[in-house]
């Protein structure tokens, strides 16, 4: 967004694009602080953006759970090693199936 600068609000904190540097509200607060100038539009658009920030918040808890499910399922320290024994290109004639198999088991590694 060339142009614009970033600012942060002065009323709820958050960071947003302002057409000009000396505007320090943000266009959620400006419109709730003058809904008489604003209209239903305005009105309609900070109920897409509460109903936007609700999802956004459910996904990110999404990904949370998502992440420490991840977390809990890797494989114990044991089995990997026998992975990286078995897979180890020496094993292999250097086989490029051994080499992929075993760097990628190389990056799991904790
Ligand atoms: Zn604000």
């Amino acid at each position: 967004m060339s142009g614009y600068h970033i600012n942060t609000c002065i009323g709820c904190g958050a960071k947003f694009y302002a057409e000009k540097p000396q505007f320090r509200t943000c266009p959620r607060c400006w419109c709730e602080a003058n809904p008489d100038k604003t209209g239903r539009i305005a009105a309609g658009l900070l109920g897409m953006l509460a109903l936007a920030e609700d999802q956004v918040q459910m996904i990110a808890g999404q990904l949370a759970d998502l992440q420490e499910d991840r977390a809990g399922a890797g494989i114990d320290g044991d089995l990997l090693k026998r992975l990286l024994q078995l897979s180890h290109p020496d094993r292999h004639g250097n086989s490029q199936l051994a080499t992929k198999t075993f760097q990628d088991l190389q990056r799991i590694k904790p």
